[in-house]
């Protein structure tokens, strides 16, 4: 989707795709076949590019470093990157910057463990535990049922690397704070959205948001506050959980992410335009909604596909499909409906996305 806005924007774009047919690949000026995490892949990307730029996180933190050491412009940079890629990094450098996180403990050795001792008794349920590193969409995130239970996940998840075990809050609701910071500092902020989970994955994104305005002020300021943190140069969104006390962070995806897709049709400026330009040292352009709502709906393989046809048959939608292989429980692609009425746009938009073939619940 980044390539769809590359040439607008003035970017000549090079993607190192894992495959030759990587759907990344379709729409970019070449095309280099690689590993994102192969040291000579990525040499290849830095000797034919100006600037490195990311459309996701699996990537080798110590390897951007080394090539960043011998000139390779990343940005963000790998140092920033290390806000997304390492939770237990996140979450002990926002407590200490008196960012608001869930209470928590990072699990680095087995005697770590003494920490998980009568946790339900201290914070009410059992701890969330959440690989530092590697896990997306859920995965690496697990919900103990009671503290034995916790001890022997823990040690297993130890067992592959450091663990973040954390409070279980209550969750009003999951919202996201999508903004762009350029190299020279100027920051653009987009409107507020909720996003809805079902089994650790987003399945819908829509807006405006049903919080208080003073709410509201503080993920935008968080936000803000945040990507100068970071260092942010590109675009970033901030996951926040709604609890009874307040706004907490989540995490944070330093690339164009999913909660943004409505801001292709929804917005003055696209977060993949936004991105393009922040990276390659432009300006950047309006945030702002074109509409006063916007839903966008996930479609993530069931067990037989759909049909594009019907789904792009319904009035006032608009079917992304990012033409990968039908595979179930895989996001195949997006569904956007834009306008005044959310509730009128919610519906329109999961009928989409059911005829294409998705069948997870809507909330
Ligand atoms: P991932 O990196 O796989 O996206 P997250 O840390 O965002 O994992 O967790 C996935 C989902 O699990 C969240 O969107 C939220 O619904 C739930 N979750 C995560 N941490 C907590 C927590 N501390 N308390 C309650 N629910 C949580």
């Amino acid at each position: 989707m980044m390539g769809d806005e590359a040439h607008a924007v003035g970017v000549e774009l090079t993607v190192l795709a894992a495959t030759p047919s990587d759907p990344a690949s379709r729409s970019a000026d070449h095309v280099l076949v690689g590993a994102a995490d192969d040291e000579e892949s990525l040499r290849r990307l830095a000797g034919a590019t100006d600037v490195v730029t990311f459309d996701h996180e699996l990537v080798d933190l110590e390897l951007l470093a080394r090539l960043e050491a011998l000139g390779t412009v990343c940005r963000p940079s790998s140092s920033t990157l290390r806000f997304s890629v390492d939770k237990a990094f996140q979450r002990t450098d926002f407590a200490a910057a008196d960012l608001p996180v869930p209470h928590h403990v990072i699990l680095r050795h087995e005697t770590d463990l003494a920490a998980l001792a009568s946790w339900s008794q201290r914070f009410g349920s059992p701890p969330v535990l959440k690989a530092s590193r590697g896990g997306y969409d859920g995965r690496g995130v697990v919900f103990p049922l009671d503290d034995d239970e916790a001890l022997v996940e823990a040690r297993e998840m130890l067992s592959r690397g450091e663990v973040v075990a954390e409070e279980r809050v209550t969750l009003l609701a999951e919202v996201a704070q999508l903004v762009a910071r350029s190299v020279h500092g100027q920051i653009v902020v987009y409107p507020l959205v909720t996003t809805v989970q079902s089994a650790g994955m987003c399945v819908e994104v829509r807006r405006p948001v049903d919080i208080d305005a003073v709410e509201h002020a503080f993920a935008r300021a968080l936000a803000e506050r945040i990507a100068e943190h970071v260092g942010l140069v590109g675009v970033m969104a901030v996951e926040f959980f709604v609890t009874p006390q307040g706004l907490l962070i989540n995490e944070l995806a330093l690339r164009p992410h999913n909660s943004g897709h409505w801001t292709i049709e929804g917005a003055a400026t696209s977060q993949f335009a936004n991105h393009l330009r922040a990276v390659s040292g432009q300006d950047l352009g309006s945030p702002e909604a074109l509409t006063p709502a916007a839903v966008m709906v996930n479609v993530i393989g069931a067990a037989r596909p759909g049909s594009l046809r019907a789904a792009q048959d319904v009035e006032g939608v608009v079917v992304h499909d990012y033409a990968k292989e039908w595979r179930p429980g895989r996001k195949l692609g997006h569904v956007t409906a834009i306008g005044t009425d959310v509730a009128q746009l919610h519906v329109r938009a999961w009928e989409s996305a059911r005829a294409y073939g998705t069948d997870t619940q809507e909330a």
